[in-house]
């Protein structure tokens, strides 16, 4: 009966190593990585898009100061050209000039200002689109990663179940048999065991010769594999 529990154990070990793998493979699977570096770049425009409209709202109230200025500074000039003043002909001449001079230059910065404001209407309405996209995006993630935190809780509990059930099983083995079969197992790739089926080796596929055969039902002996060199046990159903 020994070799029915060699081959039990051989089945926790290959459900062991299932298991890590999943365990492995998960986070990959799960799209986590992925939905992070996503909202990671997302993050990123964000910060360059809000540090451009902060700028640009910055020199919008430059230019707002500026067009004020002018405007004060005409009325100024004006109030002193028609105040009652006595001035002769070539200064008024002279101050009409400048008064040309700061309609002009106000003109102009109010075309910026405008320019300016219709930009960062349109920059307020791409980040609020962003910030929606970045608050989605956000939400999405922590549900994926809620998800695999789920997933390898479970697998976790499993792997820990085969751990136990491992222990128990090896507890019943022949320690000579455990051996062989530690030997065995990294020879084969963890497959040390070929369950014969209609005298065929489970393991590569190649018929078992009438001599082995006899054998095979002698609980007490061991047959390998005269092609592969598994250990063979009939397993009946
Ligand atoms: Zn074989």
């Amino acid at each position: 009966m020994q070799l029915k529990l060699l081959w039990d154990l051989q089945e926790i070990d290959l459900a062991l190593q299932g298991i890590k793998e999943d365990i492995d493979n998960a986070p990959l699977k799960s799209g986590v990585q992925e939905k992070a570096e996503a909202l990671e770049a997302l993050g990123a425009e964000w910060d360059i898009s809000d540090a451009n409209l902060r700028a640009d709202q910055k020199q919008m109230r430059e230019l707002e100061m500026k067009t004020q200025k002018t405007i004060d500074t005409r009325k100024e000039l004006y109030e002193s050209m028609y105040g009652g003043k006595n001035v002769n002909v070539k200064e008024l001449e002279q101050q009409q000039r400048r008064l040309d001079q700061l309609d002009a230059e106000r003109k102009k910065l109010e075309d910026l200002l405008i320019n300016l404001l219709e930009s960062i209407e349109e920059q307020e309405e791409r980040i609020g689109i962003l910030y929606e996209q970045l608050k989605q995006d956000e939400n999405k993630l922590k549900q994926t990663e809620a998800k695999l935190a789920e997933e390898l809780e479970l697998l976790n509990g499993k792997l820990a179940e085969l751990k136990v059930r491992r222990i128990n099983k090896t507890g019943e083995i022949d320690s000579k048999l455990l051996n062989k079969y530690r030997i065995l197992a990294e020879k084969h790739q963890g497959r040390p065991l070929a369950r014969v089926d209609n005298d065929i080796c489970g393991g590569c596929r190649v018929f078992i010769s009438g001599a082995l055969r006899g054998h095979l039902y002698n609980p007490e002996t061991m047959v390998y594999c005269e092609n592969c060199g598994r250990l063979l046990v009939i397993i009946e159903d």
